[in-house]
């Protein structure tokens, strides 16, 4: 906490980058990758005069490379910075492009850092109006090193309703807070399921736990996200929901 209060290291802008939005979560498994991507998209999509990246620092579970379709090595430029792979119009850099798939990361702490500066420094990302950051989920070192590195315009946090998810989310936005990145806003996500045959709801996680975290931290409420197949299958596929389905109800709300 003293490091933070003392607001070091100094923060750096990433070279060519605009707007650093960062999606984050408590828990794993929420859809914060899934946020991440379509909220990438929907801004490209929303006016396409801007360039839009997406940079992948969840190092042990990276999810952006086969969520947008995207595998191997990337080119080194001039100046030897990696160039980010680039796919439905959207540059994406993620550990996974740089280790095996299956390689499971026994790293110690000073290894993942130096990874995430890797990934920070040393990505040519040309000229970006916004990089939409998927962070790991939590609350640990990379979190707060990723917030005191760079300026960050905004984080977006996911959840589900469910209380568990909930109280991880509220620290996460705490976190937030002390290193003082501004909370746009948080996105509830899988708040319902809808059964295809019988159209009967269920709140599988709980109705509207995010909704009430929303007014407890006085936070906006950006997206509210159903559990359903079509996005399931879209991330798997590598062919994201607002992309595959731009007009469907299923896809990502986010105004
Ligand atoms: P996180 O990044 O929080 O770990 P992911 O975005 O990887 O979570 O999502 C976890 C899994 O749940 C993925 O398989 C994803 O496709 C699926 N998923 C996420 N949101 C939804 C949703 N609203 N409906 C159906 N499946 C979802």
């Amino acid at each position: 906490s003293q490091i933070m209060s003392r607001g070091l290291p100094k923060q750096k802008p990433i070279e060519g980058v605009k707007q650093v939005i960062v999606v984050a979560s408590g828990k794993g498994g929420v859809g914060k990758s899934t946020t991440a991507v379509n909220l990438a998209l929907a801004l490209a999509a929303n006016d396409s005069s801007k360039a839009v990246g997406l940079l992948d620092v969840d190092v042990y579970g990276p999810s952006i490379p086969k969520m947008m379709n995207l595998k191997g090595n990337p080119e080194l430029s001039q100046s030897n910075l990696m160039r980010p792979l680039l796919n439905y119009g959207i540059a994406c850099m993620s550990m996974g492009f740089l280790v095996e798939e299956t390689a499971p990361l026994v790293w110690r702490g000073l290894m993942v850092m130096s990874a995430i500066e890797k990934l920070l420094r040393q990505v040519d990302w040309g000229q970006l109006d916004y990089l939409v950051v998927d962070m790991p989920p939590g609350t640990g070192d990379v979190q707060l090193s990723v917030s005191q590195n760079i300026p960050i315009s905004g984080a977006v946090i996911v959840s589900t309703p469910q209380d568990i998810a909930l109280m991880d989310a509220h620290k996460g936005a705490e976190m937030f807070r002390k290193v003082h990145v501004p909370v746009l806003g948080l996105v509830q996500n899988m708040s319902v399921f809808q059964c295809p045959k019988c159209k009967h709801k269920t709140h599988i996680f709980g109705a509207d736990g995010a909704r009430r975290l929303a007014r407890t931290l006085d936070l906006d409420i950006l997206g509210d996200i159903p559990l359903h197949l079509n996005i399931r299958e879209a991330s798997d596929t590598g062919q994201p929901i607002v992309f595959s389905q731009p007009e469907s109800d299923e896809r990502c709300k986010l105004t």
